[in-house]
């Protein structure tokens, strides 16, 4: 069955981790206390929620942008940085969130389904955390990581709440247009000359999708024209609402009549004709009459004549102009009651589909790969290195040497070696490349001797200085600290 759907762009980025702080505690008669400072805070993250009073996607119409907030810095005194706070987003069941290429990165299904579109980034531990037997007191501490920020896209396949029908010119178009508060664009019709129009509607707490339905005219229950696959459409509509026009010149029609004979394809028409016998005839569905074109004297007066007609059937009905926008608000009011009963009286159904989530990710490898760029240079991939290089004040030596400690352990330098790494060698990790110098930490088994360091004589300097002046920074992500 089509349906339409709702489509926005969202912008999310999650907040920065804080600094760690690098600190000595100090008190009088007691000048070296130890390393005190404390760690930064995580960046905020930005989530998804599925919240079943959420029915559209028009707050994401209008906010296309979502940031939350970032962690603090740690500070001195062991006092640690708070943490930013996470920006839930509620979104509608069944929205479902995918990447910029179209992947599905989740389908969001079931009240409270949660799916974390931007980690907040990990705050940096500070110079307290640090402090090991082998490094009693740690002159630096790991900076904080920037959040994710990346667009996802939200796509909502929806039928409309209100479908409006009505003869054509009765002013349907124009009616979605001025409920609207946002037009979705709307994807995946299969009529590409008759294309309905979707509009949102906000009102209060509640909002409601009015779609204009096009091609509703007589016979259309026998196949005239695109009618049957138009009325297909409304099966899953929660309210019709007849759209008269009071103004029309046509001989023979008059607002009742025009009613009367929507009337006859909406009762003759089954959904069993389509094979879905399960959502009820269309003549069970709630009405409601919008007698338009007010704004003409005369359609005032018809609209005032056949108003008692249409009560005394049991429906509500409301007198408006598209133009001079006369009788809007009462007529959106109402709308919006009786989509929001409709909604109780018809709760979701058990939800039955599997929820995709995206693959995770593997953290705890990493790769070494020739670089295409840089003749002899080689670029390490990996969530774990990448990290730390962010995490790392290059302008700090003993953070530096830290980073070299923490790659040699991992195996980085193991497999530069294999992979034919010359000293000199230019290595990549993330944003940064330096020039590599092996090392031989004491308990890795040595495979070549380099330039025979010794790593007993070399227990503080990893990274030679000259190196470390080559160290680059990339455009963005590494915000050193002088
Ligand atoms: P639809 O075919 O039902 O979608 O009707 P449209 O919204 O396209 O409107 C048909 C014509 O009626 C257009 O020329 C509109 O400008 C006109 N129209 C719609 N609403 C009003 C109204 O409230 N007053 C007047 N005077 N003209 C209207
Ligand atoms: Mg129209």
């Amino acid at each position: 069955m089509s349906r339409f759907i709702d489509r926005v762009v969202l912008h999310v980025s999650a907040g920065k981790g804080g600094n760690g702080c690098s600190s000595v505690h100090r008190e009088k008669f007691k000048p070296l206390g130890g390393p005190d400072g404390g760690n930064g805070g995580q960046g905020g993250g930005v989530i998804f929620v599925v919240d079943s009073n959420v029915h559209t996607l028009l707050d994401f119409h209008f906010n296309s942008h979502a940031k939350a907030s970032n962690g603090t810095q740690g500070m001195g005194g062991n006092r640690e940085g708070s943490n930013g706070e996470d920006l839930i987003l509620k979104v509608p069941d069944g929205t479902v969130v995918l990447d910029k290429d179209g992947r599905i990165l989740a389908d969001m299904i079931g009240e409270g389904t949660r799916y974390a579109a931007a980690p907040g980034g990990r705050g940096g531990l500070g110079n307290a955390a640090l402090a090991s037997k082998a490094r009693r007191a740690p002159g630096f501490a790991l900076l904080g990581e920037e959040g994710i920020e990346r667009d996802v896209v939200l796509e909502l396949k929806s039928v409309a709440d209100i479908g409006l029908v009505g003869f054509p010119s009765a002013g349907k178009s124009s009616l979605v247009s001025v409920l609207s508060a946002a037009k979705p664009k709307i994807a995946d019709y299969p009529f590409t000359t008759l294309v309905p129009n979707l509009g949102v509607v906000s009102s209060g707490d509640t909002t409601y999708t009015v779609a204009d339905v096009p091609g509703l005219i007589p016979g259309a229950s026998e196949g005239k024209g695109l009618g049957l696959e138009f009325l297909r459409h409304l099966e899953r509509t929660a309210v019709l609402a007849h759209v008269v026009d009071c103004a029309t010149l046509d001989p023979g029609r008059d607002p009742v009549s025009d009613v009367d004979a929507l009337e006859a394809e909406l009762a003759a028409y089954k959904p069993a004709m389509l094979g879905d016998a399960s959502l009820g005839d269309l003549a069970d569905r709630p009405r409601i009459v919008v007698l338009n074109k007010a704004d003409i004297p005369e359609a005032a007066e018809l609209a005032e004549m056949v108003t008692p007609e249409f009560e005394a059937r049991g429906w509500p009905v409301y007198t408006i102009s598209t133009v001079t926008r006369e009788g809007l608000k009462p007529l959106i009011f109402a709308l919006a009651k009786m989509v929001e009963d409709y909604r109780v009286a018809h709760p979701p159904a058990e939800k039955r589909r599997p929820v995709l989530r995206p693959v995770a990710r593997n953290e705890e490898g990493f790769q070494v790969i020739k670089d295409p760029d840089v003749e002899g240079g080689f670029i390490v991939l990996g969530t774990r290195p990448e990290r730390w290089v962010r995490q790392t004040q290059f302008s700090n030596d003993e953070a530096v040497g830290y980073l070299a400690d923490r790659l040699a352990r991992l195996g980085v330098e193991d497999a530069l070696i294999k992979k034919g790494a010359q000293p000199g060698a230019s290595v990549t990790i993330g944003d940064v490349s330096f020039d590599w110098e092996p090392q031989t930490p004491a308990g890795v088994e040595i495979t070549m001797t380099g330039r025979g360091t010794d790593a007993r004589l070399d227990q503080v300097e990893r990274i030679g200085a000259d190196e470390r002046k080559h160290a680059r920074r990339a455009r963005r992500g590494l915000d050193l600290e002088e």
